[in-house]
């Protein structure tokens, strides 16, 4: 069932690394993994949430509702550039695949009106839901967390294992 509307943590214009051209970057918000070295902690979680700034100590909400329109009228702002460059739509996270109904309206509405799509994702999911969603992408970034796949496990997998106890370094 299509998904009109999910949770994303920023909208990113002008992002010149996240694939070909000048493009703009959607984040999208939770990621069923837990690297440690994670660059974006904030998208991990689902909701929205509360998050303190170290320097001016003031609450933020992190993450918030948006519809696939809302997006996409957002992207088309700078379709400008993207056919000057090449660039277009990148959708990120958090893991993309977390929401993945959402993920997939939002690139079907991309492609609909002509935007190039990438998406930047660890591939972890099924299969299935995988080739169903590429259908909708021109472009994929994904990443190999380790090459080792019982260290991988044990590095990744261990945490979300036992997230919810108080002894993950022990797991
Ligand atoms: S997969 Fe990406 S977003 Fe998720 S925890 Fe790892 S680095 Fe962070």
């Amino acid at each position: 069932m299509e998904q009109n509307r999910g949770i994303i943590f920023n909208i990113q214009h002008f992002s010149i690394h996240d694939g070909p051209g000048i493009r703009t970057t959607v984040f999208l918000k939770g990621c069923p993994l837990r690297c440690p070295w994670c660059s974006n902690p904030e998208s991990q979680r689902a909701n929205p949430e509360k998050m303190l700034d170290a320097v001016t100590k003031k609450e933020t909400i992190t993450g918030e509702e948006k519809t696939v329109t809302e997006i996409i009228d957002d992207v088309l702002k700078d379709v400008d550039f993207y056919e000057e460059s090449g660039g277009g739509l990148t959708l990120s996270g958090g893991e993309i695949f977390a929401q993945f109904e959402f993920a997939k309206a939002i690139l079907k509405a991309a492609k609909e009106v002509g935007l190039h799509t990438a998406i930047e994702t660890t591939a972890f999911v099924e299969h299935e839901k995988f080739v169903d969603l590429i259908q909708y992408v021109d472009f994929i970034y994904t990443d190999l967390k380790h090459y080792n796949t019982l260290k991988h496990k044990k590095v990744i997998l261990s945490i979300i294992l036992c997230k919810h106890s108080s002894k993950v370094a022990e797991c």
